[in-house]
């Protein structure tokens, strides 16, 4: 089969590799008819991730048929239409019982060297690296999908790819950060980053409740969707302000937006070669910059709001305002979504035609275009916010 794999920094090759094949009873493969490029993916081709393998297949948002199943797959036969989950979830640990999917306990091979390494773990992930279970990911023909009787949702509608693909991450991504402030009717919502997360995030915040959502990058393109399609008003933080915080201010009589949403992540513009340790080095500061939009959300935000931080951070990050934090008493909430949780409540939000996520695609390629696209998307090349590679194309 033809599959999108990684050979380096800034390396991705489409080529010809081994169809997948069930290795467990609880084992689906899937034909994948469209997969998605995230920002998540980008810290991948930037080797910001120190297991990778040459050859490993990348993706985690994608979407197929059913071609095979293991003997223990009763919920799906072949031929179902299914959207799978980014985050693998075992479906019978303490946090898959606690609808805490994406911090599962078994479905990642690997999490113990992924806790000696970072002092945490996750659940395993497709096309995530080796710490993150070495999974193969969904760019490809067909992918072998783990614990298949718990994470793909089987569609019984016939809506078109474009309209539900997004519900394997970054609708539920953007939907999560929104819920979990805790709008009221007619709160004022600020989000940083205009990104495929940062656009879901605004859509969702309407569709929670709020009044009114302020959205912040600096691309046009970026700022353009959120207003058109997010009906947010926008600031564009490189032209309009000096200082995002002050002008957020002005525009909420004060008092700061309600809540925060922190969908920012690092700018990375590749980095050609370097060794391992500058690259660590690199990846550090670039978290350290990308920590700006956390702390200007902490200080913007109004008391007792929530600043909700659906972008990946890792490592540290310094000269956090904990004491604003404290005063305001601000609620922090954070982490890996849990789709499993959003899968079916979002999808019939697309049935009811109360969102179409089709809108945020500006690239739709063959497979074979995925190293180019991969760098398109990173430098926010060709108005591009969102590509969906086709692999049957
Ligand atoms: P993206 O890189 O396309 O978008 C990020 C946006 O942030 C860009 O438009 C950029 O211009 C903007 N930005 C950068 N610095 C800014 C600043 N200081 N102020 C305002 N805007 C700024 O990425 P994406 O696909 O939208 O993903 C966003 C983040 O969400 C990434 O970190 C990604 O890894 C993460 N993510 C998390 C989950 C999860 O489970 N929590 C799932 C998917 C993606
Ligand atoms: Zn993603």
């Amino acid at each position: 089969m033809k599959a999108l794999c990684w050979h380096g920094v800034e390396d991705l090759r489409c080529e010809r590799v081994p169809d997948p094949e069930i290795v467990n009873p609880r084992d689906a493969i899937v034909r994948v008819t469209s997969t998605a490029i995230c920002g998540s993916d980008l810290h991948l081709y930037d080797g910001m991730v120190p297991s990778m393998m040459k050859g490993d297949i990348l993706g985690h948002e994608f979407m197929g048929v059913v071609e095979e199943v293991g003997r223990d797959v009763r919920n799906l036969r072949p031929g179902d239409r299914v959207l799978v989950p980014f985050a693998i979830a075992c479906g019978n640990c303490w946090y898959c019982h606690h609808d805490l999917w994406s911090l599962c306990d078994n479905s990642n091979p690997n999490a113990a060297a992924l806790e000696a390494l970072n002092g945490y773990s996750t659940s395993g992930l497709f096309g995530y690296s080796h710490l993150y279970g070495g999974y193969a990911g969904g760019q490809a023909e067909y992918v072998r999908v783990p614990f298949a009787d718990v994470g793909p949702l089987k569609l019984e509608n016939d809506l078109p790819d474009e309209k539900v693909l997004f519900l394997t991450d970054i609708f539920p991504t953007g939907y999560m950060a929104a819920e979990q402030c805790g709008i009221r009717p007619g709160d004022t919502v600020a989000v940083w980053g205009c990104g495929p997360v940062g656009q879901f995030a605004i859509v969702s915040a309407y569709l929670l409740g709020a009044g009114r959502v302020i959205a912040i990058d600096r691309f046009a393109e970026r700022l353009d969707m959120a207003r058109e399609v997010g009906n947010a008003d926008v600031v564009d933080y490189a032209r309009d302000t000096d200082d995002v915080v002050e002008t957020l201010k002005q525009m909420t009589g004060g008092r700061g937006p309600d809540h925060a949403i922190d969908a920012v992540d690092m700018e990375s513009h590749g980095h050609g070669v370097m060794s391992r340790i500058d690259r660590g080095k690199q990846f550090l500061k670039l978290q350290l910059d990308r920590a700006d939009a956390l702390r200007q959300a902490v200080q913007a935000c109004g008391k007792g709001g929530t600043v909700s931080i659906p972008g990946v951070y890792a490592g540290f990050i310094d000269k956090f305002p904990m004491g604003q934090a404290f005063a305001k008493g601000l609620t922090l909430r954070m982490g890996q979504t849990h789709v499993h949780r959003y899968l079916r409540p979002l999808l019939e939000r697309i049935e009811r035609g109360d969102v179409d996520p089709s809108r945020i695609i500006t690239h739709r390629v063959p497979l074979e275009r995925g190293p180019e696209m991969y760098r398109t998307f990173r430098d926010k090349q060709d108005g591009c916010v969102k590509v969906v590679l086709k692999p049957e194309l």
